[in-house]
């Protein structure tokens, strides 16, 4: 384990991406959620909050740079 080896939140297994939506709840108010997830979790994952879409919604999934910094492709 390194210390920049970040937990998935479906798992517990080393996570390789960072999934970030945010989204407004209210008019006006954005709500933001970003958590890590391994290889396996990020295939069931989507936007969860559509219902809130607004003009700056946002969903993306970005790599933990660490984890494929370290890898040997
Ligand atoms: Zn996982």
């Amino acid at each position: 384990m390194s210390e920049t080896t970040f937990t998935c939140e479906g798992c517990d297994d080393d996570a390789v991406f960072w999934v970030y939506e945010r989204w407004s709840e209210e008019a006006g108010m954005a709500t933001e959620h970003e958590y890590p997830l391994c290889e396996e979790c990020i295939d069931s994952v989507g936007p969860q909050n559509l219902d809130g879409a607004y003009a700056n919604y946002l969903f993306k999934i970005d790599t933990v740079a660490e984890a494929f910094g370290m890898t040997t492709l």
